[in-house]
């Protein structure tokens, strides 16, 4: 969990590269439906474009398909998903159905201004989704990526007033995610106003406390 950049899509590579989980994040998802203009690309892209959750039903199904086809025991982490206590709500029953469970929510912090300057001067490779910085983390050559020579994009949602309309939403309707795993017992909160590696060091603490 976490606001729209605070570097949930970078620590999730980092996660499923170390800990040998499926990433399943549900903007991806939603982009790929975009760009093959299914039925429900073409109605989550209005409420995308302009930094509103895609309603309830439609995620829930989705998250319910993508859950229902992975091999037995497989570990998963969750990107993006749940971002309303009613998808945290559908989750534990989806789960319980399974004889499944959440064991972690780590919940990335990172104040609004930051979130903006990153959101802002973000760029993505088109090929592999690492995330770049323009000031912060540039590519070598600019507009193409580092690691594999793909194309850099800007979200159609990292617009100032998109942006400014995500972090409004993530406090109204995502924060009271927050204190849902706090509830049971899973959340750990991590700071995400520093480097990249000191968060993996964090997040790697978390999933050692775990195995403990
Ligand atoms: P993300 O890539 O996680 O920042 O998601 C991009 C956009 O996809 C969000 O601003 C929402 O419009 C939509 N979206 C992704 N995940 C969800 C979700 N769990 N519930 C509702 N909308 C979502």
């Amino acid at each position: 969990m976490g606001p729209p950049g605070a570097g949930k899509g970078t620590q999730a590579r980092h996660i499923v590269e170390r800990y040998g989980l499926r990433h399943v994040a549900t903007g991806d998802v939603l982009r790929e439906n975009v760009q093959r203009d299914t039925e429900l690309g073409r109605v989550a892209k209005g409420y995308m474009d302009s930094g509103q959750l895609v309603p309830d039903e439609l995620i829930i199904d989705m998250l319910r398909a993508l859950i229902a086809d992975l091999p037995e025991g497989q570990g998963v982490l969750l990107d993006g998903f749940p971002r309303t206590v009613a998808q945290a709500e559908a989750l534990e029953s989806m789960l319980d159905a399974l004889g499944r469970r959440v064991d972690l929510a780590l919940d990335i912090e990172v104040p609004a201004d930051v979130l903006v300057e990153r959101l802002s001067s973000r760029w993505i490779c088109r090929t592999c989704g690492t995330s770049y910085n323009a000031a912060t983390h540039p590519p070598q050559t600019p507009g193409v990526c580092d690691l594999d020579g793909g194309e850099l994009y800007q979200r159609d949602d990292d617009t100032p007033g998109a942006v400014r309309k995500r972090l409004e939403v993530y406090a109204e309707q995502t924060a009271p995610v927050s204190a849902f795993y706090e509830n049971c017992g899973v959340r750990r909160v991590l700071d995400g106003n520093r480097d990249r590696a000191v968060v993996e060091d964090a997040i790697d603490d978390a999933f050692a406390a775990l195995a403990a």
